[in-house]
């Protein structure tokens, strides 16, 4: 059985959606359960509809809105399946391809199937620019490109497994499917409009994942007090030489760049201790105020 896994946050046209994705699935005479994860919605979604017609769906709701990260987690904890597909609820990863990722899976023996983006879709200029710019970064941080990857995958048994036996509260679900390994196939979508309603993400949402995908991808802004301190020695060393064969030079520009490279690095030293802060207190991802459905386990 495959466990569709689908967080939800505000959307109001999730019961239509979701009858799209059963159709396909029963179309294909696929065994599922799909899993519903409202995130807090503050809107008054109704599931009634949903619920009456569908035998295999649960609905989590969480106590307030924890992030569709979290949100991924509760979906895959509580999979029932031996296989798990996550997707956005506004249809922009196509349902269509859910036969196929399965049928990698099962026939190919693939362990994790990715969708990837084969085109980005309609964005706006500022989301567009500044996507440009994370992604780039973990680009030249990690060496990895991670433009097209997108949260529409299928988590075979065994990476399902591992993933749930992992702890940290801090987590950026793309990086925790690749850092899993196994064999994986990537295949790829056109990224469809949004069924209804705007993109559930805000700034400040998008700036403060954008934070910790970087951060949980790489360590390497930890060392950059040390090389630049390096490149400073050699630096100073250069500069005094010169200051000594010639005349008196103005420090004040220098003396800006320093104090700007030190601020940075103890900013960047902070947003690291913050994370390690969060993982000591050992909070769980995510509260479950209330689970309704039929496939309830
Ligand atoms: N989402 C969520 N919690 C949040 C923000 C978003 O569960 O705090 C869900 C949302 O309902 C959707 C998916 O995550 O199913 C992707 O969100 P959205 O479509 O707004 O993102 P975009 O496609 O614009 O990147
Ligand atoms: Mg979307």
């Amino acid at each position: 059985m495959i466990s569709v896994i689908i967080p939800s946050y505000n959307e109001e046209k999730i019961e239509e959606n979701i009858s799209e994705v059963a159709a396909v699935l029963e179309k294909n005479g696929i065994l599922y359960e799909i899993i519903i994860i409202d995130d807090g919605s503050d809107r008054n979604i109704k599931y009634d509809n949903i619920l009456k017609k569908e035998k295999n769906i649960r609905i989590i709701y969480l106590s307030r809105n924890f992030g569709k990260e979290s949100a991924l987690c509760a979906g895959l904890d509580n999979a029932a399946g031996d296989c798990a597909v996550c997707m956005d609820a506004d249809l922009q990863h196509p349902p269509e391809l859910i036969p196929q990722m399965y049928s990698l899976y099962k026939k190919c023996g693939y362990d994790i199937v990715e969708g990837a983006k084969s085109d980005l879709g309609k964005r706006n200029a500022g989301y567009a620019f500044l996507s440009g710019i994370f992604y780039r970064l973990i680009k030249i941080l990690t060496g990895k490109d991670i433009n097209r990857n997108s949260d529409f995958r299928l988590i075979g048994k065994k990476p399902l497994s591992s993933i749930r036996e992992m702890k940290e509260c801090n987590l950026f679900f793309r990086e925790i499917t690749d850092w899993v390994g196994f064999s994986r196939v990537r295949i790829y979508f056109d990224t469809q409009e949004r069924t209804g309603g705007t993109s559930k993400w805000t700034p400040k949402k998008l700036f403060s994942l954008a934070v910790s995908a970087i951060t949980l991808y790489t360590s390497f802004p930890l060392y950059i007090p040390l090389i630049t301190s390096i490149i400073f020695l050699f630096t100073a060393l250069f500069s005094g030489i010169f200051n000594i064969i010639s005349e008196h030079h103005s420090y004040t520009p220098l003396l800006f760049f320093l104090s700007s490279v030190l601020l940075l690095c103890t900013g960047i030293t902070a947003i690291y201790t913050e994370k390690i802060y969060r993982e000591v207190l050992r909070r769980p991802r995510y509260i479950i105020k209330e689970i309704k459905g039929n496939a309830e386990k």
